[in-house]
């Protein structure tokens, strides 16, 4: 009964994507996925050789992290450490390190640990890719930024990528290319935009009657970050934070000054990469980031999707109250999920299926995380900003609040939620590979000139948050793309 829920999952129709309307958090995964994409076949992707993509997008501000040798300070990308301390931020923090967790800058040594984490920010400010990397180069004769324009498909011929269809005002145009055509369209619409263009499996093709050009298994492999979460009520003392953000003054603060609550990321206190069964002993291995987040109540409702009995049920009763929500992101999901066509009208969404929670391992690990949160989140410390877990449930919940493993697993199950992660669905590896999309230099296996350059080509998801990765993959691939011109195609 629980399964059958429609999950939201935003992504951003908007210059810069993602990056313009996400949390902000910076991190990079753990090194090991890249030696891991390596190993399964994407030669040139482990850590030591993707380092240095890290290094040249990062802008670090933060004098403590910038000089640590793990961050750069020359790139596009600015990269901040929050200013604002809200209070319950202090009692969380002062209820970690009692119970023996550490501070640690996840993009060094170890990821485990919790993250006082850098926001990318500038001046307060998001930093999104179109602010970071288009808004400079705007002004260039050989850049043409065409805001409101949709991609209908990708023009082929003899398999091989000429330009795209794009309806523009009303009308439909083809934009022809010199060299080759790059798909950036995030990894739920570049599957769909390849399979509409006649690259995707025969079967699914079929079913739409399109031509096939390349048989491809596009839209498999969809990854993503499943998250559960447990709601605290907190004192009444605490201001709720939709009030902090209306409040006059912090207003001013933060047209004056940029600084303040409303610089502030997504209400979110603190972070905690964590294993299984966490103390506060360090382990190579992290299982789930823990987000810490004063949000208002109807936030859940509408990024989780909950059906207002579920939401009335549960926070109905303190819909009035300051309350802070602990996630629990898995890192590694086992689940995979699949993107397929369900039109072949291209304004119509694609059938995504995260099959989320499908291996069980996926759910031990979402309830694994909430333990520890329960574990922080009533420590003594905690008392100061009165935090206290509710003692309401999702319908169907009631039955087991006597056993606690149980209770928490089936708000997991209940009120599973998307963290807009989705990655791997055109998927990197080598050529001989049949679960591959593209090769290691991210062209799409048995057509030229097209190359994939976003998360879609993640083979396995990294552990953490998908967008400075996504931003390396670019760096990267930018290389990539000056390393194979000619100099006879440079001087034409
Ligand atoms: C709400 C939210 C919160 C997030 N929080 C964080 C976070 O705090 N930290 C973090 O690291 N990551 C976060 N992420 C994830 C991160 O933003 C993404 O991983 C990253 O943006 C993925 O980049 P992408 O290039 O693969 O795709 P996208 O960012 O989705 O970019 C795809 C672009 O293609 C455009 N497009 C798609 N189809 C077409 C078409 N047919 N024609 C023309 N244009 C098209 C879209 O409009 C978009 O501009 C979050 C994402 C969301 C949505």
């Amino acid at each position: 009964m629980f399964w059958c829920r429609r999950v939201n999952l935003p992504t951003g129709k908007v210059l810069g994507g993602g990056s313009t309307i996400n949390a902000l958090i910076m991190n990079r995964g753990h090194r090991r996925n890249y030696d891991e994409w390596a190993s399964l076949g994407a030669t040139g992707w482990s850590f030591n050789e993707v380092f240095h993509y890290f290094l040249k997008l990062e802008d670090n501000q933060d004098p403590q992290f910038a000089s640590n040798g793990w961050h750069g300070t020359n790139g596009p990308v600015t990269i901040n450490r929050q200013d604002y301390q809200p209070e319950v931020k202090r009692a969380i923090t002062e209820s970690a390190l009692g119970l023996g967790y550490r501070f640690v800058d996840v993009n060094g040594p170890t990821q485990h640990g919790f993250y006082d984490f850098l926001a990318i920010l500038r001046n307060g400010q998001r930093c999104s890719t179109a602010k970071a990397y288009l808004a400079p180069s705007e002004n260039r004769t050989n850049l043409d930024i065409v805001a409101r324009a949709m991609v209908t498909k990708i023009l082929l011929e003899n398999k091989r990528a000429i330009g795209v269809e794009v309806d523009f005002g009303g009308l439909r145009h083809r934009v022809t290319a010199n060299r080759e055509v790059i798909l950036s369209a995030g990894a739920i619409n570049t599957a769909q935009l390849l399979m509409l263009s006649g690259i995707g499996p025969l079967t699914e093709l079929d079913r739409f009657r399109i031509p096939l050009v390349a048989d491809l298994p596009v839209g498999k492999n969809l990854q993503e970050h499943p998250a559960g979460f447990l709601a605290f009520e907190l004192s009444d003392s605490i201001v709720p934070v939709h009030k902090r953000l209306f409040d006059e003054e912090n207003i001013s603060l933060y047209i004056k000054e940029r600084k303040g609550p409303l610089a502030y990321s997504s209400a979110i206190s603190l972070l905690a990469f964590l294993s299984n069964n966490s103390t506060g002993e360090m382990y190579d291995l992290t299982d789930h980031e823990l987000y810490f987040l004063e949000i208002p109540a109807i936030y859940t409702k509408l990024r989780v999707g909950l059906t207002p009995e579920a939401y009335q049920q549960v926070f109905g009763p303190y819909e009035k109250k300051p309350i802070l929500v602990c996630m629990s992101q898995i890192l590694h999901p086992k689940s995979r999920g699949t993107v397929r066509l369900r039109t072949i009208n291209p304004y119509d969404f694609p059938d995504i299926d995260p099959n989320y929670m499908d291996d069980p391992q996926d759910v031990k690990d979402v309830v694994e995380g909430l333990k520890t949160c329960i574990k922080i989140l009533t420590a003594p410390p905690m008392a100061k900003v009165g935090a206290k877990m509710f003692t309401t449930a999702f319908p169907g919940c009631d039955r087991f609040v006597d056993d606690i493993e149980m209770f928490i697993q089936c708000n997991v199950k209940a009120a599973v939620m998307s963290v807009s992660h989705p990655a791997g669905t055109a998927k990197m590896g080598q050529p001989h590979d049949p679960t591959t999309v593209v090769d290691p230099e991210l062209r799409v296996k048995s057509i030229s000139s097209l190359r994939v350059i976003d998360a879609s080509v993640m083979p396995t998801i990294i552990w953490g948050n998908t967008n400075i990765p996504t931003i390396m993959i670019a760096e990267k691939a930018s290389d990539m793309i000056k390393g194979s011109i000619t100099c006879e195609q440079r001087h034409r």
